[in-house]
């Protein structure tokens, strides 16, 4: 069976920016809404961890705080041993913005994506993009429970993560600064009240640690390295994973505490940046317009406000205004290069292993 439908903006993909973008043209606009999803979301989902930065956002979409309830977990406090061997913690109680999240990212997209449709937005999932063919409008073949459609889009919005489905397809330049990999191990728990109540992040010679309790009585322990040092160093293996967090001065307290990981997770997490286009029918927002090191902590805020940003885009493009998409695509690189500051600031403060080669392409990068 086959049927056909015509939109104004078409959004690719349904994590933290396609929502978003979706979210603002429902509420704020009269605009025909469609997005696609290709996945159901029952697999693990990295990117946890986020700023009290969120809640302002998540107003502006009209997103209740109580609809995240079992879904986050409040983040009181950081700890750190980046530069020295010692733990420095900083709390939420000392900051005038209060305390963040931890968020089941399966459950957060979910409760977004369903806020997505409740406001008028058709939700096509799990949909596969059989057929992408550009134009004014654009043309897509999309099969979704087994049957395939035919749609339109006047403005098509990528927000792919890292696959950038359109940003490749309409082979835009891709600038990548390095072969950054994370590899999760996701760990339930039998003893609730052991939870560590806190992010803890700990440097070594081949890149830094990273753990977080999750909703669900669940903590993500991840080491945050280079491609070809991951595989060197054999980590996705269970006994160098405990012997290498076993050498470690922090991580090693709890990784003596949990069980053995429930899975383990490799994903990419290369800093790149796309060249998107000023005077097109489409643009791309969240990690298929920039990805940023996890260390930044800008993930899923700023894939959030480029996706409110790419919706506002459409919407003068389609109105006639071209200039805002020439403004955001500025926008997209100078937040790149804000960011390439901010990560030579952290890597730099870390001297104790200058001659390591994780270490070392970042001090010059
Ligand atoms: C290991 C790791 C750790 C991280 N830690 C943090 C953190 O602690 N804090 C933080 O703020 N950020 C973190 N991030 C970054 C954060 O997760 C991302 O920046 C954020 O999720 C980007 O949102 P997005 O919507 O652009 O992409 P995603 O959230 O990846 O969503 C993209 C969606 O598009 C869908 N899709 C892809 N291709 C298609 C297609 N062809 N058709 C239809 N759908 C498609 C995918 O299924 C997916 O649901 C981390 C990222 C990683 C990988």
């Amino acid at each position: 069976m086959s049927s056909s439908r015509d939109y104004d903006v078409v959004i690719v993909g349904g994590g933290a920016a396609g929502t978003a973008a979706a979210l603002t043209l429902a509420r704020y606009t009269g605009l025909r809404v469609a997005l696609l999803e290709k996945q159901l979301f029952d697999d693990y989902r990295a990117g946890e961890t986020v700023s009290s930065s969120l809640f302002s956002m998540l107003d502006f979409l009209g997103v209740g705080r109580d609809l995240l309830d079992g879904a986050q977990l409040p983040a009181f406090s950081h700890a750190a041993a980046w530069g020295s061997a010692e733990l420095m913690s900083r709390d939420a109680v000392f900051s005038s913005h209060g305390h963040g999240l931890h968020l089941d990212r399966r459950r957060y997209d979910a409760i977004l994506l369903e806020q997505a449709r409740l406001a008028g937005v058709a939700l096509l999932r799990p949909a596969q993009l059989v057929q992408l063919e550009h134009g004014d409008p654009w043309r897509l073949r999309v099969a979704s429970e087994g049957q395939e459609t035919d749609l339109t889009a006047r403005y098509l919005i990528d927000c792919s993560g890292k696959q950038a489905a359109i940003v490749r397809q309409r082979k835009r330049p891709i600038h990548t600064e390095d072969s950054l990999v994370a590899l999760y191990a996701y760990y339930q728990l039998a003893e609730p009240q052991f939870l560590p109540h806190r992010t803890l992040v700990e440097t070594t010679r081949h890149g830094w640690y990273y753990a977080a309790p999750l909703p669900g009585e669940r903590v993500a322990l991840a080491f945050i390295t280079d491609a070809d040092i991951l595989k060197r160093l054999r980590l996705k293996e269970p006994a160098p994973w405990r012997e290498a967090a076993a050498d470690t001065s922090h991580v090693r307290d709890i990784v003596a505490r949990l069980p053995a990981p429930s899975a383990l997770r490799h994903y990419a997490i290369h800093s790149r940046v796309a060249s998107l286009p000023a005077d097109e029918n489409w643009t791309a927002a969240g990690d298929a317009a920039a990805c940023f090191d996890p260390i930044s902590s800008l993930g899923i805020g700023q894939a959030m406000a480029s996706g409110i940003h790419a919706a506002r885009v459409a919407e003068a493009f389609l109105a006639g205004e071209r200039d805002m998409a020439a403004g955001y695509r500025r926008s997209v690189f100078a937040a790149f290069e804000t960011y390439l500051q901010m990560r030579r600031g952290f890597y730099g403060a870390e001297q104790r292993w200058r001659d390591a080669p994780f270490w070392q392409r970042r001090a010059t990068s």
